[in-house]
């Protein structure tokens, strides 16, 4: 059988880390064509080195000047370009698992060059949703989910009819701050919420995990990709993240995918769908793991991040850019310590009450907007 060739975008992240922990444990499967980071320089030489790509990206020249000297047989790229360059490369599946709104553009590329794209770059369909989806028609590229709870609503999707869908529920930890008042908000530290309890992640989604801003975005991306009214998804929080999410369909069945928390599981699928990946990973124990599965209703009076990406996506437009744009800001702060967490929530609002809606855009418009909204959460501070 022939390997399937993997251009990855973001590979020192966690996500990337954990595909290329998939390629190296399926050397017949699978082989690493592309790799790229922003700076993580040594982190990329050790993985160069154990996966042999044809192809590297950095974010700066400077470094790509290096590695190039360094790795002759290398075609080593940088910045958007090069990024540009690694999602239409000729290969089996682009991942494109970069942080943020730069992970939109390479994904259009992608697209375009009618690659399949393996996303754990919600961002993407949160700023350029109308966009994206459009592309994905047009081209007949597959757009696949790695973020865990839309692999599982897609997982629960598989073999029924799309119009028998009545609604998605989309699950949330709930974070870190779960059952805290406002008050309890005002003085919780950087250090507590970069502690999530289920997820070991990048400091900025869990920073979103810990605002709820990450489910916010969710059901945004949802919306989009699932071609859902943002009212029929509902999200439920289950502290155990042993349900990734379920569907509804139109008889009343519900179907959910469970699993234990391992994101190498849905990276996995992605990879392989409509196959699956056999793997020896532990196995979920009902009687101990799953044996006291929790739900309760989000408290979006507290996490206003929640209800305010319902409400953006509602308004359209560029208001979900906005949101994403001034909250990818507003994070930075607050890891740079610089703001406090409640600020970040505080300020969003701000930016979308004073927010002058732009509607069909492009992606220049999109990129714009975006801009335009990390300008207006830091006049806002
Ligand atoms: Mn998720």
């Amino acid at each position: 059988m022939k390997k399937k060739t993997i251009s990855i975008l973001g590979s020192t992240g966690s996500i990337g880390t954990q595909a290329l922990d998939i390629i190296e444990n399926n050397p017949d499967v699978y082989s690493a064509k592309v790799l790229s980071c922003s700076r993580r320089i040594s982190e990329l030489k050790e993985q160069i080195d154990k996966f042999n790509p044809e192809m590297v990206v950095v974010e700066r020249e400077e470094d790509a000047l290096a590695l190039a000297k360094e790795y002759p047989h290398l075609q080593v790229e940088y910045g958007e370009k090069g990024l540009i360059t690694a999602a239409e490369i000729d290969c089996d599946m682009v991942l494109n698992s970069l942080m943020g709104m730069r992970g939109m553009i390479p994904t259009y590329h992608g697209l375009k060059a009618g690659n399949d794209i393996a996303f754990a770059n919600k961002e993407t369909l949160v700023a350029g949703g109308e966009v994206i989806m459009k592309t994905v028609a047009e081209t007949g590229a597959k757009l696949l989910p790695v973020d865990s709870e839309h692999s599982a609503i897609f997982q629960c999707l598989q073999g029924n009819p799309e119009k028998a869908l009545r609604k998605i529920i989309l699950t949330a930890s709930g974070g870190p701050f779960r059952g805290y008042t406002l008050d309890q908000l005002e003085n919780v530290t950087l250090e507590q919420a970069l502690k999530h309890p289920k997820w070991t992640m990048g400091s900025k989604i869990t920073i979103d995990s810990a605002t709820l801003m990450n489910k916010g975005l969710e059901v945004i991306e949802a919306k989009w990709l699932f071609d859902v009214d943002i009212d029929q998804i509902q999200v439920v929080v289950h502290p155990q993240s042993i349900v990734h999410s379920a569907v509804e369909y139109h008889d009343g069945s519900v179907i959910a995918q469970m699993g234990k928390p391992d994101m190498r599981v849905p990276i996995a699928y992605a990879f392989t769908y409509p196959d699956r990946l056999e793997n020896n990973y532990e196995s979920l124990d009902f009687f101990t793991e799953a044996a006291n599965l929790t739900f309760e209703k989000p408290d979006m009076e507290v996490f206003k991040n929640l209800k305010m990406a319902f409400e953006a996506s509602r308004m359209g437009g560029s208001y979900p850019v906005t949101l994403n744009g001034s909250n990818e800001m507003l994070v930075q702060l607050f890891l740079e310590g610089k703001i406090r967490f409640i600020d970040i929530q505080n300020t969003i609002e701000k930016v979308l009450d004073q927010h002058q809606p732009k509607y069909n855009m492009e992606l220049e418009g999109i990129v714009e907007a975006d801009k335009a909204a990390r300008q207006a959460a830091l006049d806002l501070l």
